[in-house]
């Protein structure tokens, strides 16, 4: 046996992520106790692979820094697949949901009703009839207009559901990769007019006994989201002020953030379990406060770390003296990796080739996807060892924003499959989609080829 080398080729941000979840790698990537490379095989490529230790380890991760008592409600449109729902139900979230079609997903899952938040804008007068059916838990509201609609649906009725009102905050409580505070928004009344709003709703028959604020995505600053918790917390106070009772429920939203970049440090979790001693001792203290229901909805964090994307080297080619990787997977998988969800500059996703990661880095590589557009990159001159034709490249942190925000249609490749590793036992939680799927909705449309013009009836 050799020694291993001396200086790991990986680089720094890479290396800590693999020591960080996936601990048991060697030369290969190791997820869930089994190799990538045995994965690959046995289920094809590409794929999504999860680590369900990972999981575990950032629910338990969250549940630490946060006080005794306070919620956690998985926001499921990071990663709607259904056994990852139920794991966190299991592990005792409730679930938020943002569109009729995740309330279908959850429930399906088997979550009660009552677990649910639903939230989002734009909640049509169908979504929120089958909420205020279904009998879901907590509504948040995002407009006065939606309030009226909602207390037109729900007159006459019962309403189970506790109501909040989400609060779109002034500009001190900014933070995160995408801001959506203290400025002109579509999400939650602004809160130079909440008050107003809240008499607004009042008289249209409805009580709002609860707060929502979420202001922001990847936060990476324990300060930033203090600071916003303290805000949310004294937007509750003000609003008990207005009604003249009690809060019920404050939600805080989600936006833990992971690190995708070299430049960025895990959230320090410590830092922020200290600064939410403080809050929540100023609001037990509180009677405005005190039996509130105290609620946290990340999605990125709970499983961003756990996911890899696997996909294989096909073709390896030389372009005017760039090298490019050609993979069977891409931006239609992974619109995020590729740049092209909300980047402005393209960096790369952590990326490594997994079945030799302790093979140095040669030239830069163009790592690119199959897709006829030369947006189709997952990596742009990654510090990767030379790809050879079976390699497999695996980019991290995809277990957050990844299959999920995709354009799974685009170019009409197969969906990818997703696979739950734990304890060396890997499950499909998901098949790969079945090309013929895109035949399935398609009409005859006889007389447009004709015509130029579908027929009139
Ligand atoms: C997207 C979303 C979340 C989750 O955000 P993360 O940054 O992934 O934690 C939480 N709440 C609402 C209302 C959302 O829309």
């Amino acid at each position: 046996m050799t020694d291993p080398p001396q200086t790991d080729p990986l680089p720094p941000h890479v290396a800590a992520l693999i020591a960080r979840r996936f601990p048991h790698s060697g030369d290969e990537l190791v997820v869930g106790g089994v190799a990538v490379g045995e994965l690959a095989e046995r289920f094809g490529t590409p794929l999504f692979v999860y680590d369900g230790g990972a999981f575990a380890a950032a629910e338990r991760a969250v549940r630490n820094a946060l006080p005794a008592g306070w919620e956690l409600f998985y926001s499921m449109k990071a990663n709607p697949a259904a056994a990852l729902l139920q794991f966190f139900m299991g592990r005792g979230c409730g679930i938020e949901v943002a569109s009729a079609g995740e309330l279908r997903q959850a429930l399906a899952a088997g979550c009660p009703a009552d677990r649910v938040i639903f939230a989002g804008p734009g909640k049509t007068d169908v979504e929120l009839a089958l909420a205020v059916e279904a009998g879901v838990g907590e509504l948040h509201l995002e407009s006065v207009g939606e309030a009226r609609r909602l207390a037109n649906l729900a007159a006459g009725g019962s309403l189970s559901a506790r109501l909040a009102i989400r609060v779109n905050p002034n500009a001190a409580v900014q933070g995160g990769a995408m801001r959506m505070g203290g400025r002109p928004s579509p999400f939650g009344v602004d809160e130079e007019r909440f008050e107003e709003a809240v008499d607004e709703i009042a008289s249209a028959g409805l009580s709002i006994d609860g707060l929502h604020l979420f202001t922001g995505t990847q936060i990476l600053d324990a300060d930033v989201l203090l600071a916003q918790y303290r805000h949310g917390f004294e937007l509750a106070r003000r609003l008990a002020d207005r009604t003249g009772r009690p809060v019920r429920t404050v939600d805080l939203g989600g936006g833990w953030g992971v690190p995708y970049f070299p430049n960025e440090a895990p959230l320090d979790l410590a830092a922020l379990a200290d600064g939410l001693v403080e809050l929540e001792a100023e609001r037990t203290a509180d009677p405005r406060l005190a039996d509130a229901r105290v609620v946290l909805e990340p999605g990125r964090f709970l499983t961003a770390e756990a996911g890899v994307y696997l996909a294989r080297v096909t073709d390896v080619k030389i372009s005017r003296g760039k090298t490019f990787a050609v993979l069977d997977g891409g931006m239609h998988h992974h619109l995020a990796a590729s740049g092209n969800l909300g980047q402005t500059i393209k960096r790369n996703y952590p990326l490594a080739i997994v079945n030799r990661l302790r093979a140095p880095a040669g030239e830069p590589i163009e790592l690119v996807g199959p897709l006829c557009t030369p947006l189709d990159a997952l990596g742009r001159s990654a510090a990767i060892p030379t790809p050879r034709v079976g390699d497999l490249a695996g980019v991290f942190q995809s277990g957050a924003y990844a299959r999920a925000a995709s354009p799974l249609g685009f170019l009409s490749h197969p969906a990818p499959p997703e696979v739950w590793v734990d304890s060396g036992v890997a499950r499909l939680i998901r098949r790969r989609g079945n090309p013929a799927d895109f035949l399935h909705d398609q009409l005859p449309a006889a007389g447009i080829a004709a015509s130029g013009r579908p027929d009139a009836d």
